[in-house]
């Protein structure tokens, strides 16, 4: 099978029925890099820029991240790479930053939270990105985003980041890309006013089902205990890609279910044409891809929506494998 996939790397995913999907893949240390090439991912959907920061001694400074994001954008050589700003707290933690134990770390300071409280470290950060970019296209998303007002001001401190290195005479990115991860439930209800503000979202699945089901994604006696193919979570995927849709906001899914075939064949049928996931996940993917008719997925798992109790997941199943050619 693995020669097979590897057959499939310079072949474009469209499905029957010719709609393209881009594959992307998620990665976060140096090492990732060097499989870039082997995946035949058309970019990097999600850079986890805190893996720098979790295997390192101590903080690292503005020209070890300037260096690493600079090698990341070299190696890209022209393809897209979304960076996602530092996600530390909740269960990623560092050895050299004392931050106060939590009751509930998954629902406490973390992500985007941490950010905005600790401008110089979000800032630090922007400026090594900017930098990095030397004149070359820069994408940024920062994750957790909870509320409107949080994107707002993250937003404003790459504003002002880009702002001083232009005052520094620092090249400004040739085109900069600043959007949300939309991970908390709370936006599924304010994308009317994220949307117009973002120039693209992606959905951590990981962290939107935790909290949209509220059940710890590390503790395998509740993680596994609700079903990203049931009607709450595909309805509420749906509600995102629709919106999306609407304003022509682009859009992409980067938590794990996006590498798994049968879960990104739903994704795929609600109309998701971007999927960033681990770079095994890329093969499997595609061949579903390539044997799907997107019309007739959409049409089944629609249907599948109304009235069930649960998990559709055997039902989709079925589905695919009816639809596989
Ligand atoms: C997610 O939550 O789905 C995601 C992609 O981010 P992480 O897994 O790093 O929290
Ligand atoms: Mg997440």
């Amino acid at each position: 099978r693995k020669a097979v996939f590897a057959g499939l790397r310079d072949t474009p995913a469209f499905t029957k029925d010719g709609h393209k999907v881009t594959l992307l893949m998620n990665a976060g240390l140096a090492v990732d890099l060097d499989i870039l090439g082997e995946t035949g991912a058309e970019g990097i959907g999600l850079f986890r820029t805190e893996f720098q920061f979790m295997v390192a001694e101590e903080m690292p400074r503005l020209e070890a991240q300037t260096a690493l994001y600079q090698r990341v954008l070299d190696v890209a050589d022209g393809m897209p790479v979304t960076f996602r700003t530092l996600d530390l707290g909740g269960d990623k933690l560092l050895p050299y930053m004392e931050l106060e134990r939590e009751e509930n770390p998954a629902l406490g300071w973390r992500a985007v939270r941490m950010g905005l409280d600790r401008p110089a470290l979000l800032r630090l950060q922007l400026r090594a990105l900017i930098w990095a970019a030397k004149g070359r296209p820069l994408r940024i998303m920062f994750p957790l985003v909870a509320s409107v007002d949080e994107f707002r001001a993250a937003r404003a401190f790459v504003d002002a980041e880009l702002a001083w290195a232009q005052r520094r005479g620092r090249p400004a990115p040739s085109r900069l890309d600043v959007g949300a991860m939309i991970e908390a439930p709370s936006l599924l209800w304010h994308l009317d006013a994220l949307l117009p503000m973002t120039d693209f979202v992606s959905v951590g699945t990981n962290d939107l089902m935790q909290y949209l089901f509220a059940a710890d994604r590390g503790n395998p006696r509740v993680a596994d205990r609700y079903d990203p193919l049931s009607p709450p979570a595909l309805r509420a995927l749906k509600q995102i890609q629709d919106a999306c849709a609407e304003t022509g906001t682009p859009v992409s899914v980067c938590g794990e279910m996006a590498g798994r075939p049968l879960e990104a064949f739903a994704l795929v049928a609600l109309g998701f044409d971007r999927l960033s996931m681990p770079p095994t996940g890329i093969g499997p993917v595609k061949q579903m891809v390539l044997s799907v008719d997107r019309e007739a997925a959409r049409r089944g798992v629609l249907a599948l929506l109304k009235g069930a109790a649960g998990s559709v997941r055997n039902e989709i199943e079925t589905l695919a494998r009816k639809l596989y050619v």
